[in-house]
This record gives C-alpha cells, sequence and structure tokens, in this order.
C-alpha cells in the first residue's frame, strides 16, 4: 500500500487561497477546513494537508517533516533552504526590487554603494549586493520596510513588489530588481522514489499549464487556410475539419492566454471568423 503524501500548505496570507484554490482545481478534493484548523485530509487522493506558515514551508520540506510545500521562491533562497523545486505554479509572482524616494538622484542598483538598505530579506538582499560587488550596510526590519526611508532608518529599501502600488503610494522608486519570485511546490531533494509525490507534480502542473492556454476555434474559406494558420502561435499542429459547408473549415489550436489580445485581430483581418476561445481545465503534454 502506498505511504501517504504530507503537503504543507500557507495557512495564512497571500499565497493561502491561490494554493487552495489550485488544489480544488486539480480535484484533489480537500476536505474544507476551518480557520483554526491546522490538518485536513484529502478525500480523493492519498495526501495529508498540513497548514503552516509559508515562511515556515522551507523548513519543513527540507527538515523532512513534510514530503513536499507550496511556498514563495523568495522564501526558499531566504531562508537558504535545500529543497527541490518541482513545479512552478504560476501565482504569487512578484519581484524583490531596489528603491529610493521620487527625490533621490541613484538610477540603478549600484549606486546603493555605501547606503544603508531597509529590508526584509536581508539574505538575498546581502547575497546579490555581494554578487555585484557592492558594499552596502543592510538594516533589517520585519514589515512597513516602504516607510524606512521616511524614518530616517535607511536611504534605501529592498522589497517585493508585485504592481509596484505600494511604493508609488509611499512615494518611492524602484532602480532595480534583484530577484523574481512565484510560489512552487518543492520536495525533499533526492527522494525521487515516491509515487504520489510524482502524481501530485503532474497532476497540479496540468491545472498550471491550462490556466496559461486558451482553446480557439475560428471558421475560414480553405483558400485562406493557410494565412490562419501561418498567424497561430502553437507548438503543435492546429486541428482542420471541414465543415457542412463547402470550401470551409474550423480550425482548434491551443494558443498561450497572453497572446489572445494581440491575435485576435489578426486573425480576423487574415479571413477567420465565427472565433471562439474557450478555458482549458488540464493539460498533460
Ligand atoms: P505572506 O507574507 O504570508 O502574505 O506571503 C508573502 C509571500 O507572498 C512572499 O514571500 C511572496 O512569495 C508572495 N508575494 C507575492 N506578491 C507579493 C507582494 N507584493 N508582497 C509581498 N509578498 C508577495
Amino acid at each position: 500500500m502506498n505511504r501517504r503524501l504530507t503537503l504543507a500548505l500557507p495557512s495564512k496570507g497571500r499565497l493561502r487561497e491561490p494554493s487552495w484554490s489550485l488544489l480544488e482545481a486539480s480535484g484533489v478534493s480537500p476536505q474544507e477546513p476551518g480557520e483554526r484548523v491546522l490538518q485536513a485530509h484529502c478525500r480523493n487522493a492519498d495526501i495529508d494537508l498540513l497548514f503552516v506558515r509559508a515562511d515556515d514551508v522551507p523548513e519543513y520540506v527540507q527538515d523532512g517533516v513534510v514530503d513536499c510545500g507550496i511556498t514563495g521562491l523568495d522564501l526558499i533562497h531566504e531562508r537558504g533552504c535545500d529543497v527541490e523545486v518541482l513545479l512552478r505554479l504560476g501565482y504569487g509572482t512578484c519581484s524583490l526590487q531596489a528603491a529610493v524616494s521620487m527625490e533621490d538622484t541613484a538610477t540603478g542598483i549600484e549606486d546603493l554603494e555605501g547606503r544603508r538598505i531597509a529590508t526584509s530579506h536581508p539574505n538575498i538582499a546581502a547575497k546579490v549586493l555581494a554578487d555585484r560587488g557592492i558594499n552596502a550596510e543592510i538594516v533589517r526590519v520585519a514589515g512597513s520596510v516602504e516607510i524606512s526611508p521616511r524614518l530616517g532608518l535607511a536611504d534605501a529599501i529592498i522589497d517585493l513588489v508585485s504592481t509596484g502600488s505600494t511604493l508609488r503610494t509611499n512615494g518611492l522608486r524602484s532602480i532595480g530588481v534583484l530577484f523574481e519570485s512565484e510560489a512552487v511546490l518543492v520536495g525533499r531533494v533526492g527522494s525521487t522514489d515516491h509515487e504520489a509525490r510524482r502524481i501530485l507534480t503532474m497532476v497540479l502542473g496540468s491545472v498550471v499549464n491550462a490556466r496559461a492556454n486558451r482553446y480557439l476555434l475560428c471558421n475560414v474559406a480553405k483558400d485562406r487556410l493557410a494565412d490562419v494558420t501561418a498567424l497561430l502561435p502553437t507548438s503543435g499542429s492546429p486541428t482542420v475539419m471541414d465543415l457542412a459547408t463547402p470550401g470551409v473549415v474550423a480550425v482548434h489550436a491551443l494558443v498561450p492566454a497572453a497572446e489572445i489580445w494581440s491575435l485576435l485581430p489578426k486573425l480576423e483581418a487574415a479571413g477567420a471568423y465565427s472565433i471562439l476561445t474557450l478555458p482549458v481545465e488540464r493539460m498533460v503534454p
């Protein structure tokens, strides 16, 4: 009999809801926990869930307390944990950026030489600055990093940014990116023989892949088919089917969701019509 897999999930914060919704979308169907529940079983998979803080997940996985976990890539690097990234999950995307006040003359990360920088990511900050040969004083703060320059605690900050609106609200301007992060599924280094872990990675991956794509259908006259298929940003071959109307075909293809916006007007101009795009639930290559 297979041993049950233990999976650590963020119990609160930004990564909680999207991690939960990814599990639901993947059909793992966990029993809904209450706010204070720390453990849950999955009804239709040999998986036990453990709800912990996102920043504790890297250590729990590294030390074998759990088999796998979902956390931010930044937290793994900040904690210096040795874990295997099994899958990038496509949410929780943000970057660790250096920022200064609007009036500051700094234009790039190299301008941080000799300055005081507040951050709650001191380890990543110190490593990136050292790699670039920049000497700066790091001031470790636990939260509200953006307020540090105004308080006179530091001349600059290094903090996680997703939209940049918090920086702007606090009168700060980015001068460069040090690290790109997103939510990831991680497992213990070297434990490759766990069948449930392989299946979990494959099933979550099928949803992550599917979310990034759309199924596109359109009709086109046969004499314009080549123009339409030449536009499709699809890796595989599109499906082309005859319609009941002579001389017209239907084209079906999987296309990256991010390209739909620019693709639709081009397809229309090339003679495609009755264009539909549909969400995809799963994609196993
Ligand atoms: P939490 O502090 O529990 O809300 O989780 C923070 C984690 O969410 C970070 O370590 C990042 O991996 C991720 N994240 C995504 N966007 C942001 C953002 N704008 N600011 C901070 N963390 C973010």
